[in-house]
């Protein structure tokens, strides 16, 4: 499975971030950069989490 970002909907809030920081991060300027795209099985869940959480729907997983 991979995780991608739509930068236009993305409002760096963080949300992502806090249930996953090792796949999601955001830098100085407040841009999410996903660390890991092919996400690893273990860390699945976290990431489903995430994209059902973050309210701009800026995450898709496939
Ligand atoms: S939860 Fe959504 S809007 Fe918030 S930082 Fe993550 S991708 Fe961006």
């Amino acid at each position: 499975m991979k995780v991608t970002v739509d930068l236009d909907q993305c409002e760096a809030n963080g949300i992502c971030v806090g249930i996953a920081p090792d796949v999601f991060e955001l830098d100085d300027e407040d841009v999410l950069h996903i660390v890991e795209a092919d996400v690893p099985a273990d860390r699945l869940a976290d990431v489903e989490d995430a994209v059902a959480q973050c309210p701009k729907a800026a995450l898709k997983l496939q």
